[in-house]
């Protein structure tokens, strides 16, 4: 069987349901390489023109470039539909990452440059500025000791440090069980079988060399630079188009966030 007909196949047998998700994957993607048989260089050498299509030269080397390419399968999971996981958040809610924190906290601070760093002396029985006394220069101030101090509702930088931390860990096993029970759910079965068969319909085209062309060694190799830069852009839109993934990154890079400190309080 050339790689085309093992192709047919095993769709034949995917279908008729003597072949599992799973054997199937298998069967496609450990199998041999098609460009290593002897069919692919037959192939090959049916498709070759007789110059580059692109600068005309006739100049061997010449090459077969393949202008698509067979979508992968991770991307082909993707394609086929994200998890559908609105059930699974209804059941169990994110963390609401945006809720108001209140973990002010009452500090004495000065009166002057409203530094927290403030103490009571006993024997003066006054206050005095830490900063104001022996900061730096631009800091300090001359009138660093006073009677009272002032008082100001402050965000705790401790407590804010250990919130954040909780709704991390809390969003990260939500994240988890949600994937685990997304795995064992018949939509993940399903949605293995579509991108199965995505994957088997790109490759037969692939297989089919309809989109080829002939160029020389130069034009390929600049070609080939090319392509990776379209792949790159094709990814980015492909990521737009499916809000469900988007978000999810979402998520993730907040959750991230979460952990450089944005938010901290300033001045202190
Ligand atoms: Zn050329
Ligand atoms: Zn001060």
């Amino acid at each position: 069987m050339n790689p085309l007909e093992r192709l047919h196949d095993i769709e034949r047998r995917l279908i008729a349901g003597t072949l599992s998700v799973d054997g199937a994957c298998t069967e496609v993607f450990t199998g041999p390489k098609p460009w290593q048989t002897p069919w692919w260089k037959e192939r090959r050498s049916e498709h070759l023109g007789p110059a580059c299509v692109t600068c005309g030269s006739p100049e061997p080397p010449l090459v077969i470039q393949h202008t698509w390419q067979p979508v992968r399968w991770r991307d082909a999971l993707r394609l086929v539909g994200p998890p559908n996981w609105e059930w699974w958040k209804e059941q169990h809610p994110l963390p609401d990452l945006n809720q108001p924190v209140d973990l002010g906290t009452t500090l004495p601070v000065c009166p002057h440059c409203g530094s927290h760093q403030v103490r009571r002396r006993v024997r003066t029985k006054d206050w005095v500025c830490h900063v104001g006394q022996c900061g730096a220069p631009h800091q300090r101030h001359a009138d660093f000791a006073f009677p009272e101090p002032k008082f100001e509702l402050r965000q705790d930088p401790k407590a804010l440090r250990e919130h954040k931390r909780t709704i991390r860990q809390k969003y990260l096993a939500l994240s988890q069980a949600r994937w685990e029970a997304w795995l064992k759910s018949p939509e993940a079965e399903e949605n293995r079988l579509r991108a199965l068969r995505l994957c088997i319909e790109e490759s037969k085209r692939y297989l089919s060399f309809a989109d080829t062309k002939t160029l020389c060694r130069p034009c390929a190799g600049r070609e080939d630079v090319e392509h990776i830069r379209r792949g790159n852009r094709a990814k980015a839109r492909r990521e737009e188009a499916n809000p469900d993934w988007s978000e999810l990154e979402e998520h993730e890079r907040f959750a991230e966030g979460l952990d450089t400190g944005n938010g901290e309080p300033s001045g202190s």
